[in-house]
């Protein structure tokens, strides 16, 4: 792929380099190397809908097949404004590297529709998903690739999309996407699992680090899906959630934030911003405040060259995607910051995914505290794994996790060849 092609985006530029550099490391056999660079299929598909003003408005959207090497894919559905062909591409190939690492039998994918979803009503919003999933019908199924949610989507996105899926199969089908709701095959806990994922790998980096959660000072930046939960699921732990942001705005208080208070304002108002127990400060300067543990947990490239010299936290955990850039990622390696990379850090998200999708194929569903406790245990041991191939090849986290989930995809590719 080269920078002219239709692909190009900061994020896949950003997932080509970390490809790149591991496969000199791996001497990763070259054509493998070059398959690996490539989405499988991608789909850009118009999807035209009636707005609520009568008026038909056309929008993008896209899914991308990264390989398929291991299984069927499996990836989340972003609305955003600013989702790209390129975006959507990177995204599916770190969920490749992901679901490898995380030994889960799929292969990488993403979807994404370019919209303001805020702006739509929930009526646009159905008629934008269920006309989305008609597009993109040919590509997803149980055995195929199963979508689950991702930024500006949720349990009622996935519902709409099992229904319309299922509607064209004349019979109900749940495994065709994961993180539905419960009562129609979803999992306990799959809500919370990409947070609490962070949690179990955030102590993990303590228990290495000889360090005390308790105590502990944290910002975490996006306080959606997976922010919230982790601020709420730390701060409970005794952690001092001192600062949470929000596309609207970020706030501050160094003693603690209530998080189950800040919870009930953002319910109530829909940002963080004008919580009474703090002060505002300016959005840039929220991954900049005085803490010892730093969660990104929105969008990309928050961490670049130009601020990771002033990130105070001595640990970063990367709740969203692809949220430190290369440059960043080489400032924190020199000034000793751990940084538990996304492939690892919110891994929870697709781990629990796994078990919604088998629970489904069972038809035999498990209680909350065992899906918690399997959850921990897989977490805990990709982690011992990362960490233990980290200080054998004296690399940081994130090579070590990209080394262990790449060389199982090449793996893959070696043994079944190349088809025809
Ligand atoms: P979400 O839509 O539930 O919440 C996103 C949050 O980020 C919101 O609070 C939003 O206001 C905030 N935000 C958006 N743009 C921002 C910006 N420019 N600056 C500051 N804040 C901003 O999404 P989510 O599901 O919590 O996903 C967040 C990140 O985590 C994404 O990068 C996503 O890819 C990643 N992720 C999600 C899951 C999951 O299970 N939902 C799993 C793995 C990774």
């Amino acid at each position: 792929m080269t920078e002219k092609s239709e692909f190009d985006s900061p994020l896949l530029r950003t997932a080509l380099t970390q490809l790149d550099r591991v496969a000199e490391r791996l001497q990763l056999d070259r054509d493998v190397h070059e398959r690996l660079r490539h989405p499988r299929r991608a789909l850009v598909v118009s999807i035209p809908i009636k707005m609520d003003d009568g008026k038909t408005e056309i929008f993008t959207g896209y899914r991308v097949h990264h390989n398929t090497v291991l299984g069927p894919t499996k990836g989340g559905l972003r609305y955003a404004p600013d989702v790209s062909l390129g975006e959507v591409t990177a995204l599916a190939m770190l969920m490749s590297w992901k679901c490898a690492l995380m030994g889960l039998p799929y292969g990488g994918a993403k979807g994404g529709v370019r919209c303001q979803p805020r702006r739509l009503s929930r009526q646009e919003l159905e008629n934008l998903t269920r006309r989305y999933t008609a597009e993109i019908i040919l590509l997803i199924g149980p055995d195929l690739d199963i979508p689950a949610p991702d930024m500006g989507t949720d349990e009622q996105t996935m519902a709409w999309i099992m229904d319309t899926y299922s509607m064209t199969q004349g019979r109900t089908v749940p495994g065709v996407v994961t993180g539905k709701p419960l009562i129609v095959g979803g999992s306990a806990g799959r809500r919370e699992a990409t947070g609490r994922g962070i949690v179990y790998a955030l102590y993990q980096a303590a228990r290495r680090l000889g360090q005390d959660l308790r105590g502990k000072r944290v910002v975490v930046q996006g306080f959606g899906n997976v922010g919230a939960v982790a601020a709420r699921l730390l701060w409970r732990e005794g952690c001092v959630v001192a600062g949470v942001g929000d596309v609207r705005g970020a706030i501050w208080n160094p003693n603690g934030l209530d998080v189950r208070q800040l919870e009930a304002h953002v319910a109530e108002s829909g940002s963080v911003s004008g919580f009474a127990d703090a002060e505002p400060v300016p959005a840039a300067d929220l991954l900049l405040q005085p803490c010892d543990i730093l969660i990104p947990a929105a969008v990309g490239g928050q961490l670049r060259e130009d601020n990771a010299d002033r990130v105070k936290a001595t640990i970063v955990v990367e709740g969203a995607n692809g949220p430190t850039t290369p440059e960043a990622d080489a400032i924190f390696r020199d000034r000793g910051v751990t940084v538990v990379p996304d492939i690892l850090a919110n891994a929870g998200g697709v781990v629990v995914s796994y078990f919604e999708w088998v629970q489904g194929l069972q038809y035999y569903f498990w209680r909350e505290s065992e899906i918690t406790s399997r959850l921990q245990e897989v977490m805990t041991r990709a982690f011992n794994r990362v960490w233990g191939a980290a200080s054998k090849e004296g690399t940081d986290l994130r090579t070590a996790a990209l080394m262990e989930g790449i060389r199982r995809v090449a793996e893959g590719y070696r043994i079944r060849g190349l088809y025809p």
